[in-house]
């Protein structure tokens, strides 16, 4: 009956507690809705839990197997021994006992190889389902879902911490000619790119997402307005001097209209957006190919393509009006 014991309070229960524990903290983890940088943390969280209960899963395999093998040399001295009358009984009980053990060890161990496969499977699927719900298909970086969490949690930090932050919206001038006269696979291609040009040309730590069709955003994290500027400045002058892959023997030179907005003290989420996307749309209507900044006191649009006064307030003042995108000189 010891045996019993031993093996259930050695080896089962804390096999169940293991589980229980990296179940209950992968469901933790799932519930959680913040900023990128603490999903990435979870993330890495999870994949270091899993791992120390793997190891922990192939230390029980080797403790149940080296029990098995001191249960075998116990039950060798037991079978070794001379025993008659009632000891001959008793040495049989005991005999069926260790056998009996022997048997019980050797399903946990099929249970716990099992159990740490399928934990393994199991951590890899939510890994990747985690990552597919956040990240836009054809661009590869963020999607909506995953900007409205950034934002959100970008607003209440500020509010705690007073970390600041700005947002940049940014929309492809005249995308449409794109797909008009190349087709939309290659619209599709070059927006794939644009993705990859945002995502290199910005800071690791700031955050880039498709807000749809060929708008992109970008939240620069930890920046007051002039360093705000000079990134996106920046930004927007790569994709003006880069040319774009649209087949294999085309390749298109296009320009970005932006607007940005640095949080302020009143903002939510929704206003820094509206402030944001009202610069943006300054800068379309004031000839494109350009960044405009929101400054209070500035009006926000009710809508898109509602009227806005034309006082504008470019970051550029000497740009040139942008045409339809062009085909590269190769
Ligand atoms: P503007 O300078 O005013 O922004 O002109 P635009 O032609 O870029 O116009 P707008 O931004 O309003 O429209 C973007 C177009 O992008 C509309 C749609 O045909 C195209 N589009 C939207 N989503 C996709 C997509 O997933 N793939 C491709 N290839 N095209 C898309
Ligand atoms: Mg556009």
């Amino acid at each position: 009956m010891n045996v019993f014991v031993y093996i259930f309070g050695c080896w089962v229960l804390p096999s169940i507690l293991l589980s229980l524990g990296v179940g209950g903290y992968i469901g933790y983890s799932f519930a959680l809705r913040k900023h990128w940088k603490i999903i990435r943390e979870e993330r890495e969280k999870t994949l270091t839990a899993l791992q120390s209960v793997v190891t922990s899963a192939e230390e029980l395999s080797t403790g149940v197997d080296q029990h098995n093998s001191q249960l075998k040399t116990v039950g060798q001295t037991v079978d070794d021994l001379t025993a008659n009358g009632d000891y001959e009984e008793v040495k049989q009980t005991l005999l069926n006992q260790i056998a009996s053990a022997i048997e019980s060890n050797k399903k946990l161990e099929n249970e716990i190889v099992f159990t740490r496969f399928r934990l393994e499977e199991q951590a890899q699927e939510l890994d990747k389902t985690r990552q597919e719900a956040r990240t836009d298909p054809l661009s590869g970086v963020g999607n909506r879902k995953a900007f409205d969490e950034t934002l959100q949690f970008c607003i209440s930090r500020f509010q705690r911490q007073q970390q600041s932050f700005a947002l940049l919206m940014i929309d492809v001038d005249h995308f449409k000619w794109i797909n008009d006269t190349h087709g939309h696979a290659a619209g599709d291609d070059v927006i794939a790119r644009i993705g990859d040009a945002i995502r290199t040309t910005i800071r690791p730590t700031d955050f880039v997402c498709r807000f749809g069709g060929d708008e992109f955003s970008v939240i620069f994290d930890g920046v007051n307005e002039e360093t705000a500027t000079r990134a996106a400045m920046r930004l927007r002058e790569t994709v003006e001097r880069k040319n774009f892959d649209a087949h294999a023997e085309s390749r298109i030179a296009l320009t970005l209209s932006m607007g940005l907005a640095v949080v302020t003290e009143a903002d939510s989420a929704e206003t820094i957006f509206q402030k944001a996307d009202s610069a943006l749309y300054r800068s379309k209507e004031s000839g494109r190919n350009r960044l405009s900044v929101f400054h209070e006191g500035d009006a926000v649009k009710a809508a898109r393509h509602d009227e806005m006064d034309d006082t504008t307030d470019d970051a550029e003042s000497a740009l040139s009006e942008a045409n339809e995108p062009q085909e590269a000189t190769l």
